[in-house]
């Protein structure tokens, strides 16, 4: 695993160099979705400083027995609106925000504990059924509702794009993201930073880097497949 995640380090970087772009400024979030504790830790004692977990309970249970390892983590999965008060307590960055009524509810959740919980917004850039994530159309008037919130601080946006055997084929989403990621960022919306694209996976996170990811989510590549 040590030599996976080198490997995937040396990657980024590479990806970074083609592209003319800092590798500091890209961020590897390791995805340890059904990966034991132990191998959790053996990746943080081999430097992983970010955790993308996908589930809640799965999340809560590796965040207790992790609790005295210097890590940042991520939420990355689909969240309900009822789970708001769990991920608020553990989560640096909440990478999956899908509507309005969980944006209100995570902020409710954060002021209780007296957060500015940081958030990015969840795209369905492939308007597929099967994905969660607001529209290209929408995503401008959301975005300006959800920035009233005053809990929350909005960074940025995440797409889980349709899945291609080819990551060229995934580009052009890429492409598409960046650009609504510009447009927004050109509005200046207060309370709205607009730095961070989430996007990148095992398959495809070369392409995402030379189409402008900073936070690649990577669970495969360094843990193997999974169960
Ligand atoms: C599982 C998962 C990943 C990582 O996928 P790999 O192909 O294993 O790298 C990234 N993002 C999300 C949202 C995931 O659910």
């Amino acid at each position: 695993m040590k030599k996976k995640l080198k490997n995937v380090i040396e990657r980024i970087r590479k990806a970074a160099e083609i592209s003319g772009r800092d590798p500091e400024t890209i961020r590897l979030v390791a995805v340890t979705k059904t990966v034991s504790v132990d191998r959790v830790a053996e990746a943080i004692d081999a430097g992983v400083t970010i955790l993308g977990e996908n589930y809640i309970q799965e999340a809560r249970e590796k965040v207790t027995a992790l609790s005295s390892y210097p890590v940042s983590w991520h939420f990355i999965g689909h969240l309900q609106t009822n789970k708001s008060k769990y991920v608020v307590k553990f989560a640096d960055l909440i990478h999956s925000v899908d509507s309005l009524k969980l944006a209100q509810s995570i902020d409710k959740q954060a002021k209780k504990i007296n957060k500015i919980q940081k958030i990015l917004i969840q795209v369905n850039i492939g308007e597929e059924n099967s994905k969660s994530g607001i529209s290209v159309q929408n995503a401008r008037d959301l975005i300006k509702e959800m920035s009233t919130l005053q809990n929350l601080s909005i960074k940025g946006l995440m797409i889980l794009p349709p899945f291609f055997n080819n990551p060229e084929k995934v580009r052009p989403y890429f492409v598409e993201i960046r650009n609504l990621r510009d447009r927004l960022k050109k509005e200046n919306i207060p309370n709205v930073s607009m730095n961070e694209l989430s996007m990148g996976m095992t398959g495809d996170f070369e392409v995402a880097i030379e189409e402008g990811a900073t936070l690649v989510r990577i669970g495969t590549a360094i843990f193997g497949e999974r169960n």
